[in-house]
């Protein structure tokens, strides 16, 4: 296992550029691509749309010489790749938006309350300098699950660091749902992040594939035969970043922890239920767009239709690249006029009174568009661990039956 990925942002760098002055030339600014940018949408101008941040990264990758209405234009976007679908080129916005990101957090541009990601992964936690109190809120529930800490299993659960900060409540729904299906799971304190975090919204993929290696040589010393990505857009994105790029030799396997609870409820014979007329689902572009592998589990556990947006495409929370984290003006306010966008433009016209969403980030960034447009108690968001440990409470536990002894895996 290599340590040391300091190349990494270098070469997504190089690459970018090319790909920054190809795109330059290639864009005919026909704006097909703008129905499907939600903060486009929402914020309603110009400098917020798919062509004007293909301008920007320019100004970043090549010219060296952004002006403080680029930085602007590349930190509200969600680097969701709705626009590449509607662009007739496939445009990747996102990718040049990424690279750019890279080379100004490197130059020491980027916002405060980004840079703060990549620091804290370093001792171990996106979302905090002291990983001592994650630490302790993972022993807690797992000591509450009956889940081993620290020790041999089938497999290693990585938690988001939404859960063991802000939503230990999903961790716990996580755990007990892995358990009660009959998998043998552990988790670990040395394991804490993947480092999804620190990939995209603190754009230091080289800062992340560190956190990523250190999960993957907990789990080999461990001796676990995988690891599960718990249902964050941005673990999984990472992943598969760095599948694509060769970035990692180990072999070990990693599996998403939707895959094998459907797995499970297939092998049992559960699971066929009528779609529920008052749930929509909300799939995020980490699940639906990037990561489609599990997007089948994903639809199949959550017994509710999509959203039927116009382009059918805007599957974008409005919190990605880091747009949740931004406490700088006017960044935050900017943000904000897009969760309340994005939610209003969900619950437009559509009965549903729960959102169902297997995304963290996607959970807490619909709950505060929730808040922002004043629909609480109108519409519930609710995360599709919580729904599945709803929906199966009422099954029998494996747990205790001869089959639990060999993991469904
Ligand atoms: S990646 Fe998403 S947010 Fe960024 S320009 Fe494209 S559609 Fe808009
Ligand atoms: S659809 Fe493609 S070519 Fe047209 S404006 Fe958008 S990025 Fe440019």
């Amino acid at each position: 296992m290599n340590i040391g990925y300091g190349r990494v942002a270098r070469e997504l760098i190089d690459e970018a550029r090319m790909l920054a002055e190809e795109y330059h030339r290639a864009c005919i600014g026909c704006l097909l691509c703008t129905p499907g940018c939600v903060s486009y949408r929402a914020l309603g101008a110009a400098r917020y749309s798919p062509p004007r941040r293909l301008r920007a990264a320019y100004h970043v990758l090549v010219k060296g010489s952004p002006t403080s209405e680029d930085i602007e234009t590349i930190y509200t976007c969600t680097m969701c790749g709705a626009c590449t679908i509607l662009c007739p080129y496939g445009i990747e916005v996102w990718r040049v938006v990424l690279a750019a990101r890279i080379k100004l957090s490197i130059e020491g541009k980027q916002p405060q309350s980004l840079q703060e990601i990549a620091r804290n992964i370093v001792r171990g936690h996106s979302f905090t300098p002291n990983p001592e109190a994650p630490k302790k809120l993972l022993l807690s529930i797992a000591e509450k699950v009956g889940v081993p800490v620290d020790e041999p299993a089938d497999y290693l659960y990585i938690p988001s660091p939404f859960e063991t900060t802000i939503y230990p409540d999903i961790l716990e729904d996580a755990l007990t749902v892995l358990k009660k299906a009959g998998y043998s799971i552990a988790v670990s304190t040395k394991a804490l992040d993947l480092g999804g975090n620190a990939a995209f919204d603190a754009a230091r993929p080289d800062v992340a594939l560190n956190a990523l290696a250190n999960v993957i040589n907990t789990a080999e010393e461990l001796g676990v035969r995988g690891i599960v990505l718990s249902g964050c857009g941005a673990d999984h994105k990472l992943l598969l970043l760095a599948k694509h790029y060769s970035w990692l030799t180990s072999n070990m396997e990693a599996v998403n922890i939707y895959e094998l609870i459907h797995q499970h409820i297939r092998m049992s014979g559960g699971g066929r239920g009528e779609n529920n007329k008052d749930r929509l689902l909300f799939p995020s572009c980490g699940f639906a767009r990037f990561e489609r592998e599990s997007y089948p589990s994903v639809k199949a556990l959550t017994h509710a239709k999509p959203p039927r947006d116009k382009p059918p495409y805007t599957l974008c929370c409005g919190g990605g690249g880091g747009l949740n984290y931004l406490r700088e003006q006017p960044l935050a306010t900017l943000r904000n006029r897009i969760y309340e966008w994005r939610i209003r433009n969900l619950c437009k016209g559509c009965k549903a009174r729960e959102i169902v969403t297997p995304c963290i980030k996607c959970y807490t960034v619909l709950r505060h568009g929730v808040l922002l447009a004043k629909l609480y108690g109108k519409v519930k968001v609710t995360h599709l661990v919580q729904a599945v440990r709803r929906q199966h409470s009422k099954e029998p536990s494996r747990a205790n039956t001869p089959q639990a002894s060999n993991s469904p895996g």
